[in-house]
């Protein structure tokens, strides 16, 4: 469950990429981990844990 202040988007969230990242993999493996169990590629898309893929958009 999300600890963070204010609390993370969840993954109905059209911000759901902008969650706290908890798994920083971007170093070795290319892709990170989010709060809400998103994962997000380096070459731009993600995907969550029910199997959604599409491209990273981030509200500005
Ligand atoms: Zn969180």
């Amino acid at each position: 469950m999300c600890t963070h202040s204010p609390t993370c988007p969840d993954l109905a969230s059209a911000d759901c990429c902008t969650a706290q990242v908890v798994a920083d993999h971007n170093g070795d493996q290319g892709w990170c981990r989010l709060c809400n169990g998103v994962i997000l590629f380096d070459d731009g898309h993600y995907l969550t844990p029910d199997g959604h893929d599409a491209p990273i958009t981030l509200a500005s």
